[in-house]
């Protein structure tokens, strides 16, 4: 298994598509997942190295530091630091199955665009508020009178003996409220408290990423989590904070050296696309991904992978390039 490259575990052609390296990595880490292998020990370490191939493969920096490594130059042509630009991992596909026994809140699901989890924005959730029974007065009972527990005398607990030892238990009678109804409310059914369906404005703070959970406090009765998801960009892919996209750039311009003007949200950004750009160079443009949603004031990179376009030549383009190939090779 440790023989394998990271393009055999994740069974993607080295000029794999990112569609192409996003679907067979669900498909594999879904087969190895501990959660459906009962945690067999050979599939975790299959599940944890596929994950590592996919982050690798996933970031185009770590991709070409990777691709580097296999061929036996070491050396790293950038001069920031990789860990700046991606940081955390990509395999956030499954932290939910990880972390779904931790806390026992009802979870509420929220849509939002991309655009919205850029800039931030302010939702209406409806949900089912839990309050106090008026009918009764959150007493569960009909004529909104309680009585003392005949069983623990209004203490709530009990004593119980085992052999030497004995211990106070709450009251099953009363479950351990010192207190009894008669007859039982009809409106909450005994229960003391009512679901009645509400609507609230809830502020989504900028920089959220897809599967992120707020933890929403109402009042004492009211707790849970909002859970969001992120529509896709058509544009960009969005790697912890930083923007991710692929640009076509005509041979010629690539040579030469060209001004683009990428379009982001409702702001434009005028890129210098230098000469002698190389097909899959990175261009980094600092500072206008994502907003961090640990600080107020760091942002993202957006990067951008130049992708080539060769042009398709007609008679007069050609007489010119063998004019230049001439020029170009003269002796
Ligand atoms: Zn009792
Ligand atoms: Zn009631």
């Amino acid at each position: 298994m440790d023989n394998l490259s990271y393009y055999d575990l994740l069974e993607v052609p080295k000029d794999f598509t990112l569609k192409e390296l996003k679907a067979s990595y669900k498909r594999l880490a879904k087969i190895h997942h501990p959660d459906i292998t009962n945690d067999c020990p050979i599939s975790e370490e299959k599940f944890k190295l596929i994950s590592t191939a996919y982050q690798i493969l996933l970031c185009p920096i770590k991709k070409q530091e990777y691709d580097r490594e296999q061929s036996g130059s070491f050396f790293s042509e950038f001069s920031f630091s990789m860990n700046d630009l991606y940081s955390n991992t990509a395999s956030d596909i499954f932290n939910d199955s990880f972390n779904k026994h931790k806390e026992n809140l009802e979870i509420i699901d929220l849509n939002i665009s991309f655009k919205e989890s850029f800039f931030g924005s302010k939702k209406n959730i409806s949900f089912f508020k839990t309050i106090y029974c008026s009918s009764c007065d959150a007493t569960g009972s009909k004529d909104k009178k309680l009585r003392s527990c005949p069983k623990c005398n209004g203490r709530g607990k009990n004593s119980v003996k085992s052999g030497f030892l004995e211990a106070e238990v709450d009251c099953e009678f009363c479950g351990g409220n010192g207190t009894i109804h008669l007859i039982k409310c009809d409106t909450c059914d005994g229960t003391k408290k009512i679901k009645s369906k509400e609507s609230i404005e809830i502020n989504i703070p900028k920089g959220i990423s897809d599967g992120d959970k707020l933890k929403i406090t109402i009042d004492d009765l009211n707790t849970f989590y909002l859970k969001l998801h992120i529509e896709n960009d058509s544009d960009f892919i969005k790697q912890d904070e930083n923007l991710f996209k692929q640009i076509d750039l005509p041979l010629t311009k690539a040579i030469l050296g060209t001004h683009i003007d990428l379009a982001l949200f409702d702001d434009t950004i005028n890129v210098e696309i230098p000469k002698n750009t190389k097909h899959k160079d990175l261009i980094i443009i600092k500072d206008k991904g994502f907003p961090s949603i640990n600080s107020n004031s760091s942002y993202g990179n957006i990067v951008l992978e130049i992708n080539i376009i060769y042009p398709i030549l007609n008679e007069e383009n050609l007489e010119l390039l063998y004019k230049l190939d001439l020029n170009l090779n003269k002796s």
